[in-house]
């Protein structure tokens, strides 16, 4: 998967006030994605002289290797040459440690960008000094990174698995599994019955937790679930989120495209008997 960076050690501790080093990663993301070099690389530090420290922000970093943000008419300004890689190319981009880095780094930078001013009393936010949080000037109020937990599931029938077709996936994803977000209120597990319900009309049983995987792309953090059909088999879909699911035989699962992902995390474990 993607964030399986190993042997590089991911860290995301908070580091307020250290300045980039020459060799730091700096992440500008606009609308089309993540500017980069035209011939494939990242810009470092020491690639834009002139440009005062203060105007990036420490977000992660993979061994001793830190990624910042800026606004990203400074980094144009700078090199006028960037080009803007979209975000799901770094599903496939290597080297993969970088690709997981710069996924994260989109995560805390839209956060950031998206919380420059308190949803409270509109007045403008700061960081905090102490702890990953902006803190509003005027009344306090504090904001902490958003994540969006999800659940995916992989629905199992003796030899066979349920695979869907979501129209707004990449035409390079042609299966998937059941899917969906977490409302306020729900355990995993009951958002597993309602998805699994919704999407397909099928009810499930002896669900097991199988792993997780941060999902910068959504900004999520998807939790894999395997379960057991309970009942008839007929899949009635939603027509809205999907637009096709099929039993698969385990012999007959087609190939996946990459190995990116949850999704075909779980699908593997099941052909090879893992689930
Ligand atoms: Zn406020």
């Amino acid at each position: 998967m993607l964030n399986e960076i190993a042997p590089n050690i991911f860290s995301n501790s908070y580091q307020y006030c250290r300045p980039p080093h020459p060799g730091d990663v700096i992440a500008a993301f606009t609308k089309q994605g993540v500017l980069k070099t035209p011939h494939g690389g990242f810009y470092r530090f020491s690639d834009l002289s002139g440009a005062p420290p203060e105007a990036f922000t420490h977000l992660i970093a993979v061994g001793n290797i830190s990624v910042y943000c800026c606004d990203p008419e400074l980094l144009q300004s700078l090199r006028p040459e960037a080009i803007a890689l979209p975000l799901r190319r770094l599903r496939t981009y290597q080297p993969q440690w970088l690709a997981f880095a710069i996924a994260t780094a989109s995560h805390l930078a839209h956060w950031y960008r998206t919380n420059r001013y308190c949803g409270a009393c509109a007045a403008p936010t700061q960081p905090s000094p102490k702890e990953r949080a902006l803190i509003c000037t005027s009344c306090g109020f504090t904001k902490y990174p958003t994540i969006s937990p999800a659940v995916i599931v992989a629905i199992h029938s003796g030899e066979r698995l349920l695979l869907t077709h979501n129209p707004i996936l990449p035409p390079s994803v042609r299966w998937a599994l059941v899917a969906g977000y977490v409302e306020i209120g729900e355990a995993l597990e009951d958002t597993v019955h309602r998805e699994v319900a919704e999407e397909v009309g099928l009810k499930v049983k002896n669900l097991r937790y199988v792993c997780s995987q941060p999902w910068a792309f959504s900004r999520s953090l998807l939790m894999g679930f395997s379960a057991e059909l309970d009942g008839p088999d007929t899949i009635k879909i939603d027509g809205v989120e999907l637009d096709e699911a099929r039993w698969f035989e385990r012999g007959d699962i087609p190939p996946l495209p990459n190995t990116a992902t949850l999704t075909n995390t779980l699908i593997t474990a099941f052909k090879n008997k893992k689930l």
